[in-house]
């Protein structure tokens, strides 16, 4: 067991971009990038419409469940999990993630694929992280680890720095604010709302929720993932889901503890992302 909470924290709770301050009306302090009724905002999808096999496996030596689709291995709906790290008997799955899932010093060398269409998003993405985080973004050369953005079916990414090259992938549909919610992943991310402490601040209504995609709503401890939850559970995090995301039949999947309903939010880094971000690197 590693005893450097920090990286553990970061990379496998969501804790690393928990509100720290709880004030959730200093998002709109964010400088938004982009701007769109939130009932039209659809939470980040690899593969949208299409149904993959739920597997259960492991994630190094934790339990973990995701959806295999189009032979990838699919987590929380837009994380792509490495062969390596779904496979525990294979190379380098223990911790994999956690020793060598972090950036060093905050640095991620980048390309573009040349037939990315709109790549301001992929600009205007870059530029909002590094104006409210100390992450820098350095267009690659010889760097063996790096970020390819390139054209998908939907928006995904990996989840930390995997080791060699790793892709962004961008639908045309996918926006800034879905590139800088990709971006996080890259970063080392989950989701807002598989934090530990989430049933303190919401309902998860499973009901609700379209076939196959219950894991998007797994609670990283339930998952096998240890971490700290610091501050209050961030509504306005750019990595939560909103009230119905991947709902089935437009009834909510996530209400807040009074049975109220929040809205998704991609126009930029709240400010407990922000201060998340700070801490992890
Ligand atoms: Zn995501």
């Amino acid at each position: 067991m590693k005893t450097n909470r920090l990286p553990i924290l970061a990379l496998w709770a969501s804790v690393g971009i928990t509100a720290l301050t709880g004030c959730s009306k200093e998002q709109e302090a964010a400088a938004p990038v982009g701007s769109a009724a939130s009932q039209d905002v659809k939470a980040e999808e690899a593969f949208p419409n299409q149904t993959g096999t739920v597997v259960a496996g492991k994630l190094g030596n934790e339990p973990i469940v995701y959806q295999k689709i189009n032979g990838e291995n699919v987590l929380e709906g837009d994380i792509i999990l490495t062969a390596s790290q779904v496979n525990p008997t294979g190379p380098q799955t223990e911790s994999a993630g956690r020793n060598t899932g972090k950036w060093p010093s905050a640095v991620v060398y980048y390309t573009i694929d040349a037939a990315l269409p709109s790549q301001t998003r992929v600009t205007s993405a870059i530029t909002h992280w590094q104006t409210y985080t100390p992450v820098r973004f350095v267009k690659r050369t010889t760097q063996s680890n790096y970020v390819t953005f390139r054209v998908g079916s939907g928006c995904s990414s990996n989840i930390g720095m995997i080791g060699g090259r790793q892709y962004i992938n961008l639908a045309s549909g996918c926006t800034t604010g879905n590139t800088i919610h990709e971006i996080g992943h890259a970063l080392g991310l989950f989701h807002e709302q598989t934090r530990n402490d989430r049933d303190t601040y919401v309902n998860i209504l499973t009901q609700n929720i379209q076939s196959g995609y219950e894991n998007n709503f797994v609670k990283y401890s339930t998952s096998g993932y240890s971490g700290t939850d610091f501050g209050a559970l961030d509504f306005g995090s750019i990595m939560m889901y909103g009230s119905f995301s991947f709902s089935s039949n437009g009834q909510p999947t996530i209400t807040k503890k009074d049975g109220s309903t929040f809205d998704i939010q991609r126009n930029g880094l709240s400010t407990g992302d922000r201060a998340g971000i700070d801490i992890m690197y």
